[in-house]
């Protein structure tokens, strides 16, 4: 990496071409565009533009240390900017870390709300912090846009991204205090409401009906 940053110098390289070869690394792990950072003028002010950050990809930074991205971390400058262009997977850890460290879990359900029909995860995981501050009517929303636009709530897609958010969640370090257990409050309408096979099917969880409601259970849990 660092011979490849070395040889970005060379004025034979278009800007074009560096862009280029940023998006992949950045898409790939963030962390690849250090040497860029370091490497000079030109290839600091390629990397912070809006079309790299747009690429940045935080997940094995924040798996390996999740202090990185949070207030005073020495990744949270650059994450900051992802987020301001609207880089969706930033957005979403942002919303997260509000969610689970700031006073307000609202904030992190606004933060999330901006990625909404472009993000499934960060749809799902808004109407989980929405259940849990006893919000169920928005929460009731937030379902119906991710099954509007992620392929419904009782699928295997849903599972797989519910059991990522949770990952993610306990990636960020949360108190796991059952913050929200008095407000919890799962919606209840003609369209999302909590399946008869709930109880029965909480401990251990292999039903798509009820997933969601488990899943809900398991978040309010952690914060
Ligand atoms: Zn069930």
């Amino acid at each position: 990496m660092k011979v490849l940053a070395e040889s970005m110098t060379l004025p034979f390289i278009s800007d074009g071409i560096l862009v280029e070869i940023m998006k992949v690394l950045a898409e790939a792990e963030v962390s690849y565009l250090s040497p860029f950072f370091r490497a000079g003028k030109r290839t600091w002010n390629i990397a912070g533009t809006a079309e790299v950050l747009l690429k940045c990809n935080f997940t094995h930074l924040i798996y390996e240390n999740h202090e990185d991205i949070m207030p005073g971390g020495r990744a949270r400058r650059l994450f900051q900017r992802c987020c301001e262009v609207g880089n969706l997977e930033a957005v979403y850890f942002e919303g997260l870390r509000l969610a689970i460290h700031s006073v307000d879990i609202n904030l992190g359900i606004e933060m999330l709300v901006r990625n909404d029909k472009g993000h499934g995860k960060s749809t799902l995981a808004a109407a989980f912090f929405a259940i849990c501050s006893g919000d169920r009517e928005q929460a009731s929303v937030l379902f119906k846009s991710f099954s509007a636009n992620h392929g419904g709530l009782v699928s295997e897609k849903a599972r797989f991204l519910g059991n990522e958010i949770k990952w993610d969640i306990v990636m960020l370090n949360p108190p796991g205090l059952d913050t929200y257990m008095e407000t919890f409050s799962y919606p209840d309408d003609d369209v999302v409401y909590l399946p008869e096979c709930a109880d029965d099917h909480v401990f251990p969880h292999e039903c798509h009906l009820c997933y969601m409601y488990s899943c809900a259970l398991e978040v309010c849990g952690m914060l």
